[in-house]
């Protein structure tokens, strides 16, 4: 499976924001605001002036580091959007919210979703009760979420069950932190989400 493998802190330095790609990392160790120049630069200078293409490449650019998709994945994702009834650019942003890797993310049963989508690739999640590896599956309302048995013996579960007391979770999810388990109870609206990226500007930008 193909992935994305540059050093992802240069990418925040592309996009010329916070892109939050290496879980708690970001908050504690990023250097983001002592060199932001774009990567390839030696000495810090004004970034230059994007033009709407730019813009709207950039928009793109963010949506995709932050699902962690590679361009064939992503315009999947949005020719998928296209094809739906309702307005484009909401529709891509909850496909993209919809995935596996992202809801495990969510749960804060991982930093980040890249490690979210190592959890699922190595087997550790239970999507209703089965084994699945496919980070892009898309859940659907009342998909349950949980950990495979042996996998509750590791140090990473262990430490994760002391941990996830102080994380908050999206309101159409819902979490048991007892036990772990979580379950889709809703799927997000465009609402919900608040993405980062202008979903707008991605329609522009395929469209052209
Ligand atoms: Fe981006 Fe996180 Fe790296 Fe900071 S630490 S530059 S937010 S990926």
């Amino acid at each position: 499976m193909a992935r994305y493998i540059e050093a992802v802190c240069r990418v925040c330095r592309r996009s010329g924001e916070k892109l939050f790609l290496k879980g708690a990392k970001c908050y504690t160790k990023c250097t983001f605001e002592k060199r932001s120049n774009p990567p390839g630069q030696t000495v810090s200078r004004r970034r230059p002036k994007l033009s709407d293409r730019g813009l709207q490449l950039r928009e793109k650019q963010k949506a995709r580091y932050t699902y962690g998709l590679l361009e064939r994945q992503f315009r999947k994702f949005f020719n998928q959007a296209e094809r739906r009834a309702g307005v484009t650019g909401d529709n891509l942003v909850v496909l993209l919210e919809r995935r596996l890797d992202n809801i495990i993310y969510r749960l804060g049963f991982a930093d980040s979703r890249a490690q979210a989508r190592q959890l699922v690739r190595h087997g550790h999640i239970l999507l209703n009760g089965r084994k699945t590896n496919i980070p892009s599956y898309l859940v659907k309302e009342s998909d349950k979420i949980a950990w495979r048995d042996g996998s509750k013996n590791s140090e990473y579960f262990k430490t994760l069950v002391k941990s996830i007391e102080s994380k908050t979770i999206p309101s159409w999810l819902s979490l048991d932190r007892q036990n772990l388990t979580g379950q889709v109870v809703s799927l997000p609206t465009p609402e919900d989400i608040q993405p980062i990226f202008d979903a707008t500007a991605i329609v522009e930008y395929y469209s052209r």
